[in-house]
C-alpha cells in the first residue's frame, strides 16, 4: 500500500461512522421495546442493547401489569394504545402467544375531587374512542363480587381494559428484536457513558469499549447515577410498589373480574387466577437515594413485615369498599422500585445541549403499559424521524437543575407515587 492510500484508509477510519447505529443501556421493558420499534423500521442499521443481568429481570420482572390506557394525562392514553396495537404484531414476529386477560376496570369516585378526575378522565377516553359507561352499586357488585361501593359517588367500567405478565410482555418484545436482528449483550455492564465535547459516542463495559451514534439511557432506576456521572440530573428517584396477592378463592376472587382502582383509598386490584393481587399507594412510600440501590433488584430488602404495616395503616380506608379485607389471607408479597418524578410525568428525550445521547425513564408506575409508544416514540427521535406522539411534558430538565439525591428531591418523587389517582 503506498504511503497516500495509508493515509486516505486512517482518514477514512478516523472519521468513519461507528458501525452500531444505536446502543440502549438496559434490557428492561423499555429498553427491549425500543430497540424492537427502531430495528422494524430501520432494519439496516445495528442495534445493540447492553443488560448487566438477565433481560427483563429488573422491576419489569415485578410489575402487577395493569395495562391501563385511560388515565389521568391525556397524552399518555395513544402511548398505551400502542402497546395494545403491538401485542398482535410482536406475537405474529416471534411465533409465540401473550396471555393478556381483558377483564375490564373499574374506577370508583367517593368524593367531589376524586369524581371531578374521574370525569376528566372518562371525557379523555371518549375522546380516543374508548368504550366506557358509568355503572350502578348493584352492577359492580355483580362484576366484582367482594366489591362494596356503597360510599361510592360514581362508579366507571371501562370494558377493554387489560391485565398480561410483564416479563412475558418484556421478553416478547426483546424477542421480536432479536428475530429483526438487535444484539443483546446479557450479563454485560455499562460502566460508564463516553462523553467528550457534550458529545457521547458510546460506552465503557466491562469488557470493551463500545461506539455508537446514538446511545439511549434506559437503565430504569439505575440511570439516575449513570447520567449524573457525566452531569446530567434526572428528575426521579426510586419509589417502592408493593402488592400482595391473596391465597385464591374462585367464588370471591373470579379470574376474570375487573380491574378495581379507589384513589380516595389508595388502593388497586386485578385477578390473579383465583386470587386477588392488590396494591397501595401508601401516603409516605418508601423512597430511595438512587445510589444506593444494589445492582440486582432482589437483593434490596424493602420491608422486614411484608408491608404489614402499611396494610394496617390503609385499613380504615379500604374496608369500607372490601368488607372482607381483613379476613383475605396473604399468599404472597412482592415488592419493586418504579421511577417517580416529581410531576408523575416520564422521561424521554433528548437532552438539552448534549448529542448522541437520548433518556428513556421516570416510568412512574406506568412502563409496561406505556412501553409500547413511548418506545415507538423515542426510536423515532433516535432515527431523526417524526415522533408520532407528544413527548412534550417528558423533557428531562423541565425543573431546571436539581439534586437528585437530596432527601427533598426524594420526598417529593414520593409524594407523586402517593397522589397518583390512575391505573
Ligand atoms: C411492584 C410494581 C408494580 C408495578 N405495576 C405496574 C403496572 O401494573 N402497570 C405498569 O404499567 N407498570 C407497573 N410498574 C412499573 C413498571 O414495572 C416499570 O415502569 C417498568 O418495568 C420500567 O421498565 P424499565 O425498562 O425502565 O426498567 P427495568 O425493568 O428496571 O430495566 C432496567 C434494566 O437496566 C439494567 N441496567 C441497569 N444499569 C445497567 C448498566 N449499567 N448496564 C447494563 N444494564 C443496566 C437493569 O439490570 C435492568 O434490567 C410496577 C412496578 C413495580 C415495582
Amino acid at each position: 500500500m503506498s504511503e497516500n492510500s495509508k493515509l486516505t484508509s486512517s482518514f477514512n477510519l478516523f472519521f468513519m461512522k461507528p458501525q452500531t447505529s444505536l446502543l440502549i443501556i438496559g434490557g428492561g421493558i423499555l429498553g427491549a421495546a425500543t430497540a424492537y420499534y427502531f430495528k422494524r423500521d430501520n432494519p439496516d442499521k445495528e442495534v445493540v442493547v447492553y443488560e448487566r443481568n438477565e433481560i427483563c429481570s429488573g422491576n419489569t420482572s415485578l410489575a402487577a401489569a395493569l395495562l391501563s390506557r385511560v388515565r389521568a394525562y391525556k397524552h399518555v392514553i395513544p402511548l398505551s394504545l400502542e402497546t395494545y396495537r403491538v401485542i398482535p404484531e410482536l406475537e405474529s414476529v416471534t411465533g409465540s402467544t401473550l396471555p393478556v386477560l381483558y377483564n375490564g376496570a373499574i374506577h370508583i369516585a367517593s368524593d367531589s375531587k376524586s369524581e371531578k378526575n374521574l370525569e376528566n378522565m372518562m371525557s379523555a377516553a371518549s375522546e380516543y374512542g374508548i368504550d366506557w359507561d358509568y355503572i350502578s352499586e348493584k352492577k359492580s357488585q355483580q362484576l366484582v363480587p367482594w366489591l362494596n361501593c356503597s360510599s361510592a359517588s360514581r362508579i366507571a367500567y371501562i370494558p377493554g381494559e387489560a391485565v398480561t405478565d410483564a416479563y412475558l410482555l418484556g421478553t416478547l418484545f426483546a424477542n421480536a428484536a432479536k428475530k429483526l436482528g438487535v444484539k443483546f449483550f446479557r450479563n454485560q455492564e455499562a460502566l460508564s457513558i463516553l462523553i467528550s465535547d457534550k458529545r457521547v459516542s458510546g460506552i465503557k463495559t466491562n469488557k470493551s469499549i463500545h461506539e455508537a451514534e446514538i446511545t439511549i439511557l434506559a437503565a430504569g432506576a439505575w440511570s439516575v447515577e449513570m447520567a449524573f456521572k457525566i452531569g446530567i440530573q434526572l428528575p426521579m428517584a426510586p419509589v417502592r410498589s408493593q402488592y400482595w396477592i391473596t391465597q385464591p378463592s374462585s367464588d370471591t376472587f373470579p379470574k376474570n373480574s375487573p380491574s378495581v382502582i379507589i384513589p380516595s383509598a389508595g388502593f388497586y386490584s386485578r385477578p390473579q387466577g383465583d386470587s386477588l393481587l392488590f396494591g397501595l399507594r401508601e401516603p409516605n412510600p418508601l423512597a430511595i437515594d438512587a445510589r444506593t440501590l444494589p445492582s440486582e433488584i432482589n437483593d434490596f430488602i424493602f420491608s422486614y413485615d411484608e408491608g404489614f404495616s402499611d396494610l394496617i395503616s390503609s385499613y380504615e380506608k379500604i374496608v369500607p369498599f372490601f368488607p372482607g379485607f381483613g379476613d383475605a389471607r396473604i399468599k404472597n408479597y412482592v415488592a419493586g422500585f418504579s421511577c417517580y418524578t416529581p410531576d408523575n410525568q416520564f422521561i424521554a428525550g433528548k437532552v438539552n445541549g448534549i448529542e448522541g445521547l437520548l433518556v428513556l425513564t421516570g416510568c412512574s408506575g406506568a412502563g409496561i403499559s406505556i412501553a409500547g409508544g413511548i418506545g415507538l416514540g423515542i426510536a423515532c427521535l433516535a432515527a431523526n424521524k417524526e415522533n408520532p406522539f407528544d413527548f412534550s411534558h417528558y423533557s428531562a430538565t423541565r425543573f431546571g437543575p436539581i439534586d437528585p439525591f437530596s432527601k427533598e428531591h426524594i420526598e417529593k418523587c414520593a409524594a407523586a407515587r402517593s397522589g397518583k389517582t390512575s391505573g
